[in-house]
């Protein structure tokens, strides 16, 4: 008895080690010979689940949970869950895995402190939206199948992976949506369906008493009026346009929103399109109902993008001096215009859909000197840090 349990001590520390260095390999083999269950714990009451969850590590954290890993076990002194380590880890694809493993966003530490306000302490945006905006995916299966007398669900089976996926994304910019969507072909050729079953799913988050999440059922309005939109652009196409050009509904879609108005920079129609979104939203005694009307009527009122983005993934909109793609609102894009270096994308599809209204002050930018901070007059302060950090990126 004694060499067998010296035995698994000595693999479980191995377990530790490699998970510390973050050799995967090594962690890979030592579990593939580990015997027994993973749920041990170190002198701290921490899981192997917990330290790879803490290191961010998603490859490892889905090994143990292949392993049969329990999301919810641990002796941690201050009630630290693994998806606490992985909230402070900053990595949202370790925190999104713990999630569907039923990690329990609810679950607090010792001080009383949820996994997505750490996350937020720490300052990991990301992983703050990524746990608030999670939903299981039972939430939406249960539209796929048939209730009561219903002959066909309201949702085809096929959606359920497609449509929970589009409901877990954290960039809610129209155009990034749509974009999404041509990955996803049969919620493209469904959003009818799927717009009506999010309408549903609203509804029934209304409609929870104490547990209502006033907050995620605006964001199924705002994603069902979306889908609605380019069913509608796709239903007006002729036949024979329906063939040829598939992917065509989402450029109209994304073209339409991102045409500037006539002072050629903001963005009248995108405005008020998501204006009529907000505006269209049926519970209309809600807090949060009250909140973005407040903003949008306010005296010097931001956008509407701005006002919704902040409705559902919390302060932060799409403000701060962090470079965005200027096509889909995604954060630190990867590439610049090769032309005139002014703005960001993140990849050449956003550069394309873009290239209509950007080609004018491209043109003018690559032609006059280079920008300097010094040689601008009024300048902002967040105009200011974006320059900035533009100069350290390049
Ligand atoms: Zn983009
Ligand atoms: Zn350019």
């Amino acid at each position: 008895m004694e060499t067998k349990n010296d035995e698994s001590t000595s693999s479980e520390k191995t377990i530790f080690d490699a998970i510390a260095q973050g050799d995967l390999t090594e962690f890979s083999n030592i579990l593939t010979q580990h015997k027994g269950d993973v749920n041990f714990f170190d002198e701290n009451g921490m899981t192997a689940l917990q330290h790879a969850a803490y290191k961010g590590n998603k490859d490892m954290v889905q090994l143990l949970l292949d392993r049969g890993a329990d999301v919810n076990s641990g002796k941690h002194e201050y009630n630290y869950t693994a998806l606490h380590f992985g909230a402070l880890s900053g990595s949202s694809e370790v925190c999104k895995l713990l999630l569907d493993a039923g990690a329990k966003p609810t679950a607090t530490n010792s001080v009383g402190r949820t996994s997505a306000q750490m996350a937020a302490f720490v300052g990991n945006h990301h992983t703050v939206a990524t746990i608030n905006n999670y939903i299981p995916r039972s939430e939406i299966e249960y539209y796929s199948i048939p209730q009561g007398l219903q002959q066909e669900p309201y949702l085809p089976p096929i959606l359920v992976d497609p449509v929970h996926k589009f409901v877990l994304g954290v960039n809610i910019h129209p155009v990034r949506l749509a974009l999404n969507l041509q990955h996803a072909p049969a919620l493209l050729e469904n959003a009818d369906k799927a717009s009506k079953t999010l309408e549903m799913l609203s509804k029934r988050e209304m409609t929870r008493g104490s547990e209502t999440n006033e907050v995620m059922a605006f964001k199924y309005h705002y994603l069902s009026y979306i889908l609605r939109e380019i069913h509608n652009i796709k239903d007006k196409q002729k036949p024979s346009e329906k063939e040829e050009k598939k992917h065509d509904v989402v450029e109209i879609f994304a073209k339409k929103l991102l045409k500037p108005g006539k002072d050629g920079v903001s963005l009248d129609l995108m405005d008020s399109f998501l204006k009529d979104c907000v505006r269209e939203f049926p519970f209309r005694e809600c807090t949060t109902f009250h909140q973005m009307v407040t903003a949008l009527t306010s005296k010097d009122p931001p956008t509407a993008l701005s006002v919704i983005n902040c409705t559902i993934n919390g302060q932060r909109g799409f403000l701060d001096a962090i470079p965005y793609c200027s096509s889909c609102g995604e954060e630190k894009p990867a590439k610049k215009c090769s032309k005139c270096k002014s703005v960001q994308y993140c990849d050449r599809e956003c550069q394309r859909l873009h290239w209509f209204v950007h080609k004018k002050a491209c043109n003018r930018e690559s032609s006059a000197p280079a920008p300097t901070v010094n040689s601008k007059i009024n300048i902002d302060a967040n105009e200011l840090s974006s320059e900035l950090q533009n100069l350290i990126a390049g």
